[in-house]
Order: structure tokens, then sequence, then C-alpha cells
């Protein structure tokens, strides 16, 4: 039998476990799968565009488990009722291709991207960074900003969004890290005016178009991008200027040179994956004053990290339903007779 984790499955984990605990479990799952790339069968995501966004499926295995992704971008969608990003994906085991997991990837993805990024920003941001400007106070912003609390020691957020109704949303989701004084949080009035004193800027827009959130003059030196928004050909968030003065690192180059900011670039513009880093085999920050930018689009190998976490902690706190996905017979070559079953 399959197990069957549907999105309210997903939330009561969530409210079982905490916040903070999901995203650490989820965070050693990545660190564990970043490190030991190679032993990944990659590839870039399969892409089919409308006018109105993009659905992906992300394939990737590892020899012994195969994971998948469907996963959407449609930024108009808020405005029909429907979140931006929609997602699920299966976990299976390789020796058989038994599907192993069927799970919701929604709030999975804002819980993986989150922690992707806040263990790119532990070896890429300046050391004792405190305040974060997070740009696009969307369904990704919450879980963005207490990723980089719990995980980076960020103790200040200054945030803004075009639509002022998503920075009310997000300072009443994270009152309560207001009152509890874990969090201090401004609301700005510009992109340049959230930016303006912070260590690490997280852009979490959406907009298929190339956006331009920064720009070159707004970046000071030593801080951090964390780019997460511009991930799909023909959308971006920073002026590529800013790629120019800056070490560029980006998840699984091949898709990124696609997806990512360096869309913008030469085909050979430099830039070092994250495992590399993560792996010891190239540095991370190498100076206080270095712009440094993770150029993220999100890859298949989180959603595996992510699938074979929720995998494990669901069965544990006995979570979700066995699903009949594909049929259990007493002769495996005896399809039409089990069809044919009374039911
Ligand atoms: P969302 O639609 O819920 O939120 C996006 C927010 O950006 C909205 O509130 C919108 O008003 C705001 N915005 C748009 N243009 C802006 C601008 N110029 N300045 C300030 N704010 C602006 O979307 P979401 O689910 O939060 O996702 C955000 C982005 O992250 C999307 O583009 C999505 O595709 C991307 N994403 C990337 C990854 C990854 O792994 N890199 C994972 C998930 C989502």
């Amino acid at each position: 039998m399959t197990l069957y984790l549907d999105v309210r499955d997903l939330r009561r984990l969530l409210q079982r476990l905490g916040l903070a605990r999901l995203l650490a479990e989820i965070g050693a799952a990545l660190r564990e799968d970043f490190v030991r790339w190679e032993q990944f069968d990659k590839a870039p995501r399969c892409a089919s565009h409308s006018p109105q966004g993009v659905i992906e499926l992300m394939p990737i295995a590892d020899g012994t488990r195969h994971a998948f992704k469907y996963v959407n971008g449609h930024p108009g969608n808020p405005a029909l009722g429907l979140p931006t990003v929609m997602a699920f994906g299966v976990l299976s085991d390789m020796a058989t291709g038994s599907p192993l997991l069927l799970s919701e990837l929604t709030l999975t993805t804002a819980l993986r991207t989150a922690a992707t990024s806040a263990l790119a920003a532990q070896v890429l941001a300046r050391p004792g960074s405190r305040t974060m400007a997070l740009i696009g106070n969307g369904a990704q912003s919450e879980f963005q900003a207490l990723a980089f609390m719990t995980l980076c020691g960020i103790t200040a957020l200054r945030v803004y969004d075009t639509d002022a109704g998503a920075t009310v949303k997000l300072l009443r989701n994270l009152r309560p890290y207001v009152e509890s004084g874990r969090l201090a949080i401004t609301p700005c009035a510009s992109a340049a005016e959230a930016v303006r004193g912070s260590d690490i800027v997280t852009t979490a827009t959406a907009d298929k178009r190339h956006a331009g959130i920064l720009v070159a003059g707004m970046i000071a030196p030593g801080m951090h991008l964390n780019a997460l928004g511009g991930d799909c050909p023909g959308k971006t968030e920073l002026d590529p200027a800013i790629l120019h003065t800056a070490r560029v690192f980006v998840e699984y180059a091949p898709q990124s040179r696609l997806e990512g900011e360096i869309q913008h670039m030469a085909h050979d513009f430099p830039v070092t994956e994250l495992w590399r880093v993560l792996a010891g085999r190239a540095p991370g920050r190498t100076r206080d004053d270095e712009i440094t930018v993770f150029d993220s689009v999100g890859f298949a190998l989180e959603d595996f990290s992510a699938l074979r976490t929720l995998d494990r902690l669901a069965r544990e706190q006995q979570i979700g339903q066995e699903l009949a996905l594909v049929p259990e017979m007493p002769d495996p070559k005896d399809l039409w007779g089990w069809a044919h079953q009374a039911t």
C-alpha cells in the first residue's frame, strides 16, 4: 500500500511537530542529500508554458529511491482565489518501482524552499547577519521569515509588497513572534527602503516578467541576496548588473541557466553549485564585503529530501492513510481476475 498524505495530514504534522522541528528535519535531509550530490541521477525539470504560467515535472533518483514533483507557477492565480504555486509528488522504491508515498507538496514546497534558502545563507551570508529584507509577502514569505529566524539567527525583518494586504497578512501571522520578542518587523514603503541596512535580502515576488525588483544601487557590500521568485524563462527579479558585482550560487547549473537570474548572462557566466560549498569542494563567502547571490529556482533534489523526511515522520506519527494506488493481487499475473472480483 502507498502512504497518502493530503493537505490536512501535512497541516496536522506541522501542528504536531512544530515549524522549527520540521524545518530542522528537512534542513538536515537537504544537507545530507546535497553532500552526496554525485549519487543522484539529475535532469532539468520538464516545463509546459502557457501565457498565464507554467506546469513543471521534476524527477530525480539516487539508485534506491525515485521522486518526482508536479508543480505549477501562475502569478495571476491569487486574483482567481487560487495559490500561485500548487504541488504534489511521489516517492518510489527503485528496486520494484512501487510507489511508497503520494503526498501534497504545496505546503511542503514552502517548507523545503525556506529550509534550502536558510541552508544556503548559513554558508553564504555574513556571519552575524541579523536583519533581513523580505520583498514579496505572499504564500512563501512567513516560511522564509521563520526559517531565517530559527536556522540563521535573523531577529529583524524589513518587509515590502506592492499589495499592502499581503504585508498586513504577514504582520498578522508573525505577531506571536513579535510579541514574544523574537522578531522585530518594520513594514517599508518600497523595496529600496526595505533593503537599506539589511544584511540579507530575500526576494519572493511573483510576476511573469523581468521585474527588476532590486537594482545595483540598492545593494551594499557584504549583502547576501536570496532570490527565489525568478524561477522560469522570462521571469526574473534582479537587475543583471547586480550579478556582475557578486559571486553567484545556484542549485543545478543546467536548470538555473534556463530559469534563474543567470538566464540573462552568457552560457559560461561563472556560478558555483551550492552542493560544492556544502561538500567542502568550493568556498562559500570568502570576505565580509563580498556580495553573494543564491539564485534559487527550486531543484528536484529538494523535493526528494522533503519527501523522504515526510515519509519517515508521517509513519512515526501515524499520520496519513493507506492508498490502494496499485492493485495487490494474489497472482500478480492475474490482473483480469482481480479486476473482475466482486468488490
Ligand atoms: P504569491 O503569489 O503568494 O506571493 C507573491 C507576492 O509578490 C505577492 O504578494 C505579490 O503582491 C508580490 N509582488 C509581486 N510583484 C512585486 C513587486 N514588484 N514588489 C514587491 N512585491 C511584489 O507567491 P508565492 O507562493 O509566495 O511565491 C513567490 C515566488 O517564489 C513565485 O514567483 C514562485 O514561483 C517562487 N517560488 C520559488 C521557489 C524556489 O524554490 N525557488 C519555490 C516556491 C516558489
